[in-house]
């Protein structure tokens, strides 16, 4: 399989504090990779840095084996290839949940009205949002906003999804079925990189973890690896703890 991206040596520093380093990762097609770690270690900037919400201080980033910080021109579409969930939603409160799934298309792809509808009718389909096309964000749960939140990053058919602690805002009773649609993307052969805090999960549906621990990779593996033969004793003491 293809590499999507390919994380090489990246650094991240504010002012003097330096957030990365010497990051190396890549993800393929197909793959679905879990960032654990505790609060503080850089996860949220590492995926913040893949979109380019973030620039990174050093390193590359390669797209498709394309260098994307040696082609200003091209971030833009670059970055409508990964779509990206938040841990608090960021809905567009003022529509409703059609129209937060159509938006995208319409004004970035410039996809014509009717086919951004059917897009994203069938994305809200998957996610089981489908029969609340017309209500509004402030009438859901917070799952059901989260999977609201799935459909239209997934309505931009991105070549990978990258999830920041996507049920760490939501009420306990609600995790279980963000997490199970979450589930069902990694079925259906989507690529994702999912920051988590949720163990089980992560061991359930990842091809691979990482663990990073202040700013640096600490262990990348195959889950049973990473949670059964963890090589460092940060990771076991992380796992412990968690
Ligand atoms: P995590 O997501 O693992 O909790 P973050 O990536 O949010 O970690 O943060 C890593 C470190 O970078 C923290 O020390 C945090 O305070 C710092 N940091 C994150 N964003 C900024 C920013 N915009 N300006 C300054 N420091 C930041
Ligand atoms: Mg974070």
């Amino acid at each position: 399989m293809e590499n999507i991206i390919d994380i090489m040596h990246l650094n991240k520093s504010f002012g003097s504090h330096e957030v990365l380093r010497d990051i190396n990762f890549s993800v393929k097609e197909g793959e679905v990779v879990c960032v654990i770690g505790s609060s503080g270690s850089g996860k949220s900037t590492l995926l913040r840095c893949i979109n380019l919400l973030e620039s990174p201080t050093g390193g590359k980033i390669l797209y498709k084996g394309q260098d994307i910080l040696d082609q200003e021109h091209n971030l833009n579409t670059y970055r409508t290839h990964l779509g990206m969930v938040f841990q608090q939603f960021n809905l567009f409160n003022n529509c409703d949940v059609l129209s937060n799934c159509m938006v995208g298309p319409i004004k970035v792809l410039k996809r014509s009205k009717e086919e951004a509808k059917e897009v994203a009718m069938k994305y809200l389909k998957v996610v089981g949002m489908d029969r609340y096309k017309n209500a509004r964000p402030h009438q859901l749960s917070g799952g059901q906003k989260q999977r609201v939140a799935i459909a239209r990053a997934l309505s931009m058919q991105p070549d990978a999804l990258l999830f920041d602690e996507p049920t760490s805002a939501l009420d306990p009773e609600m995790v279980g079925e963000v997490l199970k649609v979450m589930k069902e993307l990694a079925n259906l052969g989507l690529t994702m990189i999912i920051v988590t805090h949720e163990m089980e999960f992560a061991r359930e549906v990842s091809d691979r973890i990482v663990f990073m621990d202040q700013g640096v990779i600490v262990e990348d593996g195959k889950p049973e690896e990473v949670f059964n033969q963890p090589k460092n004793e940060r990771t076991r003491a992380f796992l412990q703890r968690a």
